[in-house]
């Protein structure tokens, strides 16, 4: 079997060539996420902006520098924990990725998360939520930990989301601070098995 780092490295190379949609025109890199590769923690957003699509690295714009705030807030360097988007090329003019793009770049997530296999997935807005739950609600789930599937995922508010509107910066913030705490529950009461795929309710009362 291929050790986690050949796999990543592999899913990484078949990002930075990828043309299973159009997004890769006009864009100078794919960015295909990093990070520790061991962290029990990853962080999911929705798709690289203009300064990801220059470097060829997430977050590192200016809701990539509020989320390195939170991270640090609760103990972390973002080497710390991997991170990553849902949609590998940027969109142009940042515009909102299609569902086919979604689509057609959705393998590649799905294996990076299996060999990371994080005890917590935390999504990043409602793009990366509805990735793991197509009916999930933003402003209805955001701080509600849940089962999908194999996964257990936390899902967020949006940092860009957070810097546009004060009140969602505030309830970013909380849910953020929440963290830690949600690890260790997590590890406590072994929720990193499945309960079953769409079980949404943790039982945990956090
Ligand atoms: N917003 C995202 O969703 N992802 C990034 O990598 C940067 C900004």
């Amino acid at each position: 079997m291929m050790d986690k780092k050949a796999l990543l490295e592999q899913i990484e190379k078949s990002v930075n060539r990828c043309r299973n949609c159009r997004l890769f025109q006009g864009t100078m890199n794919a960015v295909p996420g990093e990070g520790n590769m061991n962290s029990e923690l990853v962080f999911v957003g929705e798709a690289p902006g203009a300064e990801e699509d220059k470097q060829g690295r997430p977050f590192v714009g200016r809701a990539g520098k509020l989320l390195e705030h939170f991270l640090k807030d609760i103990g972390y360097n973002r080497e710390d924990v991997w991170i990553g988007n849902i949609v590998k090329h940027r969109p142009p003019e940042n515009r909102d990725p299609l569902p086919d793009e979604i689509h057609a770049c959705q393998g590649y997530l799905t294996a990076q998360l299996e060999a990371i296999d994080p005890k917590l997935v935390v999504t990043l807005g409602r793009f990366a939520l509805n990735y793991f739950d197509k009916d999930g609600k933003i402003s209805r789930d955001h701080g509600v930990l849940r089962n999908v599937g194999s996964r257990v995922i936390l899902p967020l508010y949006h940092p860009a989301a957070a810097l546009r509107n004060p009140s969602v910066m505030e309830e970013l913030k909380a849910d953020f601070k929440r963290i830690p705490d949600v690890l260790r529950t997590i590890k406590g009461k072994g929720l990193q098995k499945p309960v079953g795929a769409y079980e949404f309710q943790t039982g945990l009362g956090i």
